[in-house]
């Protein structure tokens, strides 16, 4: 029995957490959709053609170890705005999302484009200055220089990109439930997305 959670939300609202601890918890497969998006942008960087690089994607790809510098999150949502990269992409997703044993998918399309008859749509969302401050202690952490005012610009310029673009840009679904991080912890966070899904399978 297939049964799909789509967590989507702008950069650094927390969906990654949500969607670890979510699929830890009912013992469901987890795929990061950036990723894939992140992938197919660093092969645009290596100097492919994105249309070409998504097509030919491969689960090697997508374990590089740079994927998650500011260069290629830039990249990503610049190859993400391509109507024939996001076509690419599609049957992977959909075929993840149906997998027995059940599943979590997170990133901007999931309940509006990829997965619009998923059992649960939560919509993960914060503050930009929030999302800026931890994307930064994030990226510190792992030793990237940078300051907070370049993470928020970043993530300001990623975040229009990604809701003004005419292929499935960013935006909750309508029957998505939409968790504001803002003023929550992340525990709070995640028992709040364990309990919408519980319900949801009664
Ligand atoms: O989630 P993450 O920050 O890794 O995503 C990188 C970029 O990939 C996003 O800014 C967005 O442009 C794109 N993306 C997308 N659709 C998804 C997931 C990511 O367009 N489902």
């Amino acid at each position: 029995m297939s049964f799909t959670v789509a967590i989507d939300g702008p950069a650094a609202a927390g969906k990654g957490t949500i969607s670890k601890a979510v699929a830890a918890h009912f013992g469901f497969a987890h795929l990061d959709t950036g990723l894939l998006y992140r992938a197919v942008g660093a092969r645009m960087l290596d100097g492919l053609n994105p249309v070409q690089a998504a097509e030919t994607l491969t689960a090697e790809d997508i374990k590089r170890d740079d994927l998650r510098t500011a260069d290629v999150a830039q990249a990503a949502s610049k190859v993400a705005a391509v109507p024939e990269v996001r076509r690419a992409l599609v049957d992977f997703q959909r075929a993840f999302a149906l997998r027995a044993g059940g599943a979590v998918l997170d990133g901007r399309d999931i309940g509006t484009v990829i997965c619009p008859e998923a059992e649960v749509k939560l919509y993960v969302t914060a503050s930009d200055e929030i999302r800026a401050r931890r994307r930064f202690l994030e990226l510190t952490e792992k030793g990237q220089t940078t300051t907070l005012e370049q993470v928020l610009a970043d993530l300001r310029e990623r975040d229009a990109r990604d809701q003004s673009r005419a292929t499935a840009p960013l935006k909750p679904a309508d029957d998505a439930l939409v968790l504001d991080t803002s003023d929550m912890s992340i525990d709070a966070a995640v028992q709040a997305a364990i309990d919408a899904i519980a319900r949801r399978r009664g």
